[in-house]
């Protein structure tokens, strides 16, 4: 018997099955479209709402993606339900920025969860308190976004404050959720020894205790060229782990679970 509200549909870019590094287990990851950030080193620049109509007038399916609805997402899911089972995966809602489509995420949650699903979501957090306090209902982890403490750094590579970000953040600790803070690692923004203690601090106060650490890469780099927009960090040399111990230790200081990802 169907049970989901198929009038309800998400935009989606893309499912990506056998997912080891957005959750525990194996898992499938679903990109959702759109995003009201801009941050610069985005290796998904086609989900910026800033650049829809790039994506648009490129006309690949991968990048503008498609109309899901939730039993379509679940059907794509569930094929691989035994390899969760073996590994104690699920499903990961990712983007983009998830809580962009939150009424449809909402109640994909609910019905993966009625199935016996385990539920992650990668977030940034940026939305009303409203919005935020609904989606984590039926959260069983929460891989959320920190990016910088300084409010104005923050908005200058980002495109926006940081305030309801920290708020959601407390919110999600004060209810219980479990949280793996991630943090992109990145040149000329937070990759320097200030922002890290910064962080570490605000992470400790909030009482989140694993952070798991993404030194910067340039994987989105071919995307930027298809979609006809500059790429700013062109000329940003790679990080890598081991150039990455002393940042690293700073989390391991104030007795958080810090690792690289
Ligand atoms: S929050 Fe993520 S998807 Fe959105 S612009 Fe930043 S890096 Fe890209």
């Amino acid at each position: 018997m169907q049970t989901t509200d198929n009038t309800l549909t998400g935009l989606i870019f893309n499912i990506q099955k056998f997912s080891i590094n957005d959750g525990p287990g194996i898992r499938s990851t679903i990109f959702f479209a759109g995003c009201p950030l801009s941050c610069r080193w985005c290796s998904n620049p086609e989900s910026q709402n800033r650049n829809r109509d790039a994506a648009l007038a490129c006309g690949d399916p991968k990048l503008t993606g498609r109309s899901w609805t939730i039993e379509e997402v679940l059907a794509e899911a569930e094929k691989d339900r035994c390899f969760y089972e073996e590994s104690g995966g699920g499903i990961t809602l990712s983007g983009g920025e998830v809580l962009q489509q939150h009424d449809f995420a909402a109640a994909l949650l609910k019905e993966a969860h009625k199935r016996g699903l385990h539920c992650a979501a990668e977030t940034t957090g940026f939305a009303a308190h409203e919005v935020f306090s609904e989606f984590i209902r039926n959260i069983d982890l929460l891989l959320f976004d920190m990016k910088h403490c300084a409010r104005e750094i923050h908005r200058e590579k980002t495109g926006v404050y940081n305030d309801v970000i920290l708020e959601n953040m407390r919110y999600a600790v004060a209810q219980k959720v479990p949280i793996i803070a991630r943090i992109p690692v990145i040149p000329g923004f937070n990759a320097n020894k200030k922002a890290a203690a910064g962080m570490a601090a605000l992470l400790k106060d909030m009482g989140i205790t694993e952070v798991h650490l993404l030194p910067f890469h340039q994987f989105g780099e071919k995307k930027y060229e298809q979609l006809g927009i500059p790429y700013e960090m062109a000329d940003v040399k790679q990080l890598h782990p081991e150039n990455l111990q002393a940042y690293l230790d700073i989390f391991l200081k104030e007795g958080l679970e810090a690792s690289f990802r």
